[in-house]
This record gives C-alpha cells, structure tokens and sequence, in this order.
C-alpha cells in the first residue's frame, strides 16, 4: 500500500513522539527510585545512572539513528497489527550482523491455540542478529527460555528486524533500545502467570511488572497487541554500567583507559555527563582540574602522559642489552622517543645518554669486544 505524504509523516511523528514519551517517562521514574534501598533492582546501576544524568534528547537522538523508516512506518500506526509487523521489511545479512534489536512474532500450534505470541529481543554478539536467529530456527543446546519456545512442536517463527546500531554502538545502545521496544510493544508480561512449576528467576517480580505498566501508561500508545513473552525487561539485566570502549583515551593527557602499564586503576569520567559517550573520557586528575579550577589542566602538570614502563626481557635495539638483566644492577631503560612508545624502540640507558649527547647511536666497538 503507497502512503501519501502527509499519513508518513503522521506515522513517524507518531513514532517518535511516543518514544520521546517512554524516555521521559523511564528518566521521570529513575529520578524517583533510591537504587540501593528499592529492594528487587528494576535497573542495573548502569542504567540507572545513564537515565539520571543523561539529556533526554541524547538518549532519544541515539535509539533513533537506528531506527529504519519502514520500522516507524509500522509501529506509527494507530493500531497496527500482526500483519504490520510481518511486513517489516528484511535487512541485509551485513546490517542483520549488527547490533540488532528484533521481534519474534511466535505463532502457536493450531492444536495450542493458532494465536500469536510477541518477544523482542537483541543481539550484540559477533554476528548479531544472524548468529542470535539460528539458535531459534536449528535445533541448538541453548538453554534460553525463549528458544525453547520456539522449538516446541508446531510453532512458526517470524523474525523481523527492528533496528540496528552499527557493529561498535555505545555499548548500552541495543539493549537499551531492546527495552524501548518492548515498552512500545508491550511485550513485558509475568509469566508466572502460567507456571505449572516454579521456575524461580530473580527478574519477575511485581514492582517490574507495575514499573513497565506505570512508564507504558504515560505514552499515547494502543495496548499490546498480545501477550508478550518477555518476562523482563533488559534495563534490569542488561548492561551493567561502566563504559570506555578498549584504547579509549583521555582527551586532555592521552592516558589510556585500559593502559597497560598503570600502576594503580585510574577513574576515567565522561566530559559531559549527559552526553555519556564511551569513546569520550577525562582521566581522573584532568577531570578533577577541570571541576576545580574550570579549565584544563596546564600541559606542565600532565603526569600521566608518560610512556608505558618498559617489560624485562626488552633488549636495547642498539647493544641488545635486555631490561631487567641482573648484572646490569638497576640500569634504566628508556624509549628513544616518549611518543613512539613501542619495543622497537627500547635503548638502555648508556646508548640513550650516548645518543642524546652525540645525535648518533653509540657505535658497536663500544660495547663489542
Ligand atoms: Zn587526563
Ligand atoms: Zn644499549
């Protein structure tokens, strides 16, 4: 069916005008919850804090990027149905490898009840959605709740994609998003509901269940469009805070977040906490600097811009004396250039004092006999 301009349009600001309501309403409960005296966690600390501090337009802005036109299309409707939902549109293999966020729509056996069940769920593993799907499609070893749904006799399983972040999205992004959806889907129900035996899971518990009822109420969304089978939410389970991508640095004095040779675990900040990126971290004194004295720390004071220490066992790339060699007692080692810190690069320290007084390397007759 073609749309006319103005029913697109209609459907994307309803979309998006229904998202910006779940975020607000998430940031709204957050700042009401004490994290650590409301008993049965609806949130990780990762979470909770990224929706405390975060801008609401950054949150937003970030899980829409990854949204396709045709998924706001769907779900901007006024009361779309299975249908709707069918006719997402398939991805590519290359953007299925994402990090993905999707939906299952699981049809019932006949002799069950021929109904539709919903779940949403995502993918960040090595191939995203397509490592994620065959689980439920061959039989597998998987012990997860849902693929064993999806493998009792007579079910159908229909995969579509909802969105997807790239391959290295902020690293909350997709299950983040996969909580948005499930919120806009209406997905989150108690199973216990249905237990036969007790399946005891630490993540079904009713202030989640009146939580979600509580945040979907304060959009304008219809109500689900059958039951769901997510039995949580992933912003209690999910990402756990924390979050400098590896080789991160610090943009005022360049130490690494992961730096291999800290002596002691340095804290690493966002600049801006509202805006927390994970490629963007002030270390522990720049930050503190900042805070302090409101600029940024002279270069003078950037301790922490030294290089690596150099391991035993690194021979001088002009004697090929090694560090750390007891009959060398305790002479130092040091990196030709401070910025090129790499073993290749290592001289001891009587070829470094040699080079920095002559320009030139110390001559082998040196130190061949
Ligand atoms: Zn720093
Ligand atoms: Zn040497």
């Amino acid at each position: 069916m073609k749309l006319n301009e103005t029913e697109r349009k209609q459907r994307i600001d309803r979309f998006e005008g229904n998202v910006r309501l779940l975020v607000n309403a998430l940031q709204h409960l957050t700042s009401e919850i004490q994290p650590h005296k409301s008993g049965l966690p609806v949130l990780t600390m990762g979470f909770y804090n990224l929706l405390l501090r975060s801008k609401q337009e950054y949150l937003v802005d970030l899980f829409l990027q990854g949204v396709p036109e045709s998924t706001k299309l769907v779900l901007g409707k006024q009361g779309f149905t299975i249908a709707d939902l069918l006719s997402l549109p398939r991805l590519s293999a290359s953007k299925l490898s994402e990090h993905t966020v999707y939906i299952d729509c699981l049809e019932y056996a006949p002799k069950e009840d021929g109904d539709w069940r919903l779940y949403v769920g995502s993918a960040t593993g090595s191939y995203g959605a397509l490592q994620r799907w065959l689980n439920y499609l061959c039989p597998s070893k998987e012990k997860f709740r849902h693929t064993n749904m999806c493998q009792k006799k007579g079910r159908r399983v229909h995969l579509r994609s909802l969105s997807h972040y790239g391959f290295d999205p902020e690293p909350w992004l997709a299950v983040f998003a996969e909580s948005i959806f499930m919120l806009y889907l209406g997905t989150v129900d108690d199973p216990r509901a249905t237990w036969t035996t007790w399946a005891g899971n630490n993540f079904c518990h009713d202030l989640l269940y009146s939580t979600v009822e509580k945040v979907r109420s304060s959009s304008n969304l219809d109500q689900p469009l059958r039951r769901g089978l997510n039995s949580t939410w992933s912003l209690a389970q999910g990402w756990r805070g924390g979050g400098f991508k590896p080789g991160t640095k610090c943009h005022r004095c360049g130490l690494r977040v992961d730096d291999p040779s800290a002596k002691k675990k340095v804290r690493f900040y966002h600049t801006d906490p509202s805006q927390p990126s994970a490629s963007d971290a002030l270390c522990h004194l720049c930050y503190d600097y900042k805070r302090r004295m409101g600029k940024d720390r002279p270069d003078a004071t950037l301790h922490y811009n030294r290089p690596p220490r150099i391991d035993h066992g690194t021979p001088c790339r002009n004697c090929g004396r090694v560090a750390g060699d007891p009959s060398l007692g305790k002479m130092r080692f040091h990196y030709t250039d401070p910025k090129e810190a790499s073993p290749s690069n290592v001289l001891c320290n009587t070829c470094y004092d040699y080079k920095k007084k002559r320009g030139t390397d110390r001559p082998a007759r040196l130190f061949q006999k």
